[in-house]
């Protein structure tokens, strides 16, 4: 990509030769080196320092036991993380600039959630497909929801939804208009009274069956979770 385009803060996809993989990144710092013989100077060639957003199979795994539920907060990828999500952490990098191949978009969960509420439709080329180190490059969007420092993940994620586990926000969802929380349309719809699991409120019938009429036209991904 241009050289010239990266500034700090923008978010890329880096082919790191330090990890042998690719890693999405949050730039800190455009390195340059000067190097004065006489009348000349030479500018080696770039190098950009980033700090690592991580895949969450990436980060060291730490469980917590919190009654009622057990909770495995990272170290794997877990059934509740998106195929969008990464991990900020606070170890940073430094590569050749030739070594970032794209930017990408790094949201905040909110955002996310707020822009894309139907990442299969938002994004139909990646609705199938898992990602891994090698597919990196072919998502133009992430979010993240945690960091991780020394091991501790902020916040510890917790059950948001009525089935009783962290929202996962691969799956058709709905917002509560009267809290923080996100339900997973499916549960939802399988509750006999319809209500936020953490305020009680009770969704209208009329705006599951709008969103109901809406996967019905993709009939067949119902069940499957990605
Ligand atoms: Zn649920
Ligand atoms: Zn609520």
């Amino acid at each position: 990509m241009s050289a010239t385009s990266l500034k700090v803060n923008d978010f890329v996809v880096v082919h790191s030769q330090t990890l042998g993989r690719k890693v999405v990144g949050k730039i800190t710092e455009l390195v340059s080196e000067f190097v004065d013989i006489e009348f000349c100077c030479f500018k080696d060639p770039e190098n950009v320092k980033f700090k690592i957003y991580s895949l969450p199979e990436h980060l060291p795994g730490k469980h917590i036991l919190s009654s009622p539920h057990s909770i495995t907060l990272s170290g794997k990828r877990m059934y509740y993380h998106s195929k969008f999500e990464l991990v900020q952490t606070v170890d940073e990098l430094e590569e050749p600039r030739q070594n970032v191949t794209k930017e990408v978009k790094v949201l905040r969960f909110i955002d996310f959630v707020k822009s894309y509420k139907n990442p299969r439709e938002a994004f139909p080329d990646l609705a199938d497909v898992p990602i891994s180190d090698a597919n990196l490059d072919d998502f133009r969007v992430f979010f993240f929801r945690q960091r991780i420092n020394q091991g501790v993940y902020i916040p510890e994620l917790k059950p948001s939804c009525v089935c009783n586990q962290v929202f996962n926000p691969d799956e058709d969802f709905i917002e509560c208009p009267n809290c923080p929380g996100f339900m997973h349309l499916r549960c939802l719809r399988h509750e006999a009274d319809r209500k936020c699991r953490d305020c009680k409120y009770e969704f209208p019938a009329r705006d599951l069956y709008n969103i109901k009429k809406k996967e019905n036209i993709k009939s067949g991904e119902d069940a499957q979770a990605f």
